[in-house]
């Protein structure tokens, strides 16, 4: 692994000696990878796969998928993502090198990949034969009136669940590929957004690991991965006992989470939480420093009820709070295994770790 130089090298291998929590980052571009692997990552704790269905040479591919009249269609459309999922996800392995590697399946609303201008759906409709009226009868049916709070995460997946399948099946191709070229067997862990509910994890659980079936059979080679869950809304923290009877590592999304637990919008709240701070109504703001009263309160009963059905249970947390070093004492209060942080957080995060240890 590179190390970092210097007086701050030494520094940090100081740190390293006295932290219990690892540092993971998140990161969904090779370059981010090896950025924060230069500064100590030990593993990627949150590959956010939306950014990549946004690359331009995709995009109408992806437009092709989600204004698809039916499953036929939308897997027409997947087949031709496939490769360029499973190349994105080979790059990422390689850059990793055998350290655990969180991959989040889809989560935006689907009407954030839409076409706006006349020239892109004309596009689509070249791709796909539909005429252009009815591609923007679909793309106005698409539309939410809270989208955050509707069509995105495992609800894609249970509505439309070979995306979840395409999704799954490009990165166990990916990592039998890695594994055969570099001997260094990537460890996925992938992991399903916006659970409320058992159930919703069951059932995509069953689709990756039918996903990993079918590619191990065919390659004549098995990976051992991780399928588990984000914990971002209350209803999953309450009910983390029975969740865990099927993830097997929950990650904290304290970004949605503290949105979901406080009723504030995180794209909105910089309009009033000045003024919370100033008047003492949170100590900080809620989304830099995780809100230990509430949120925290939440992470910490999940936690144990998790770890009650599962002692094994892997543990972290992946919201922004995880390179905030109020948030990382916290962490280190509650025993998690691992923050990520964006990759130039990664040091900071490990410095605040020891000193959270050495607090302890
Ligand atoms: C979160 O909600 O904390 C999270 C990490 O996911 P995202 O920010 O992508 O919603
Ligand atoms: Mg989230």
């Amino acid at each position: 692994q590179p190390e970092l130089a210097g007086d701050f090298g030494t520094l940090m291998a100081w740190a390293d000696k006295v932290r219990r929590l690892k540092v993971r980052t998140n990161a969904e571009t090779p370059a981010d990878c090896r950025t924060a692997r230069e500064f100590g990552a030990e593993g990627i704790g949150l590959c956010r796969t939306e950014h990549m269905f946004f690359d331009a040479g995709r995009i109408t591919s992806v437009r092709q998928m989600i204004l698809a009249s039916d499953e036929a269609g939308r897997r027409a459309a997947l087949e031709k993502l496939l490769p360029e999922q499973r190349a994105d996800f080979a790059e990422i392995f390689a850059v990793m090198a055998g350290l655990p590697v969180t991959i989040r399946l889809l989560d935006p609303p689907l009407h954030e990949f839409l076409p706006h201008e006349d020239a892109e759906f004309e596009e689509v409709a070249k791709a796909t034969g539909m005429e252009v009226e009815a591609l923007k009868r679909r793309a106005g049916e698409l539309h939410e009136f809270n989208p955050m709070l509707g069509h995105r995460g495992c609800r894609l997946g249970v509505t439309y669940p070979e995306i979840y399948e395409m999704q799954a099946r490009a990165i166990f191709e990916a990592a039998v590929e890695v594994a055969e070229q570099s001997g260094a067997a990537p460890v996925p862990e992938v992991m399903i957004p916006l659970v409320a509910t058992a159930k919703e994890l069951e059932l995509m659980k069953a689709v990756v690991d039918k996903a990993a079936e079918a590619v191990f059979a065919d390659k004549g080679r098995r990976i051992e991965y991780l399928v588990g869950t984000m914990i971002e809304l209350p209803r999953a923290a309450l009910r983390a006992g029975e969740i865990a009877e099927v993830g097997e590592f929950f990650s904290f999304g304290t970004n949605d989470l503290t949105q979901t637990t406080l009723g504030v919008s995180r794209d909105d709240a910089a309009r009033f939480l000045g003024v919370y701070v100033e008047k003492g109504i949170y100590a900080r703001d809620p989304f830099v420093s995780i809100d230990v009263e509430g949120v925290g309160e939440l992470v910490e009963l999940a936690a144990e009820r998790g770890r009650k059905t599962r002692p094994d249970i892997k543990l972290g947390i992946c919201g922004e709070h995880g390179g905030d070093p109020a948030s990382i004492a916290f962490c280190e209060k509650v025993g998690l295994d691992y923050v990520s942080a964006s990759p130039y957080r990664v040091p900071i995060a490990r410095l605040a770790a020891a000193q959270a240890a050495l607090a302890k």
